[in-house]
């Protein structure tokens, strides 16, 4: 088996990060919305958070699997409060655009270093968050229809409890 290269190496390290990352921005959005009495956003985040965990677990084993060394990065605390569910949502989906960055950069790299195995992994990633942005973009657009009036906020938040 080719070892995995140095630099593949630390851009998968420094995914995992992002995607912890995004778990914990979320998880805190999470437990914001419940605070707030917004059950159903509360729940769509809580699952949302635990899907990224599941996308550093994917890139973890992969980054095992090739005989290569996971080095776990430090996190920042993702703040308290996030306004509006408007505001909330524009920030889920201005986070999702820039993972999605990260992520078309590392197929860049993938190519570049002709690293095929991660490129067949980057497949499901950058087909994913098509799915992500799609799914962000839908509920602000509803949220951005509605405005910040409550009775409606709250019938989006029955139907986000579905998830
Ligand atoms: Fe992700």
């Amino acid at each position: 088996m080719m070892m995995i290269k140095k630099s593949v190496q630390a851009a998968i390290n420094d995914q995992i990060q992002i995607e912890q990352s995004s778990s914990y921005l979320y998880l805190a959005m999470s437990a914001y919305c419940e605070s707030e009495n917004l059950k159903g956003f509360a729940h769509w985040l809580r699952l949302q958070a635990e899907e990224e965990t599941s996308h550093a677990m994917k890139f973890y084993q992969h980054l095992l699997d090739r005989g290569g060394i996971v080095e776990l990065k430090q996190i920042d605390a993702p703040g308290l409060k996030f306004g509006s569910m408007q505001e909330l949502f524009e920030k889920v989906l201005a986070h999702e655009i820039m993972v999605t960055e990260k992520i078309n950069k590392l197929y860049e790299l993938a190519i570049k270093e002709k690293d095929y195995p991660l490129q067949v992994l980057l497949h499901w990633f950058i087909e994913e968050q098509v799915e992500e942005e799609a799914n962000a973009g839908e509920i602000v657009e509803q949220l951005r229809m509605i405005g910040d009036k409550s009775s409606s906020v709250f019938y989006i938040d029955k139907k986000m409890a579905k998830r």
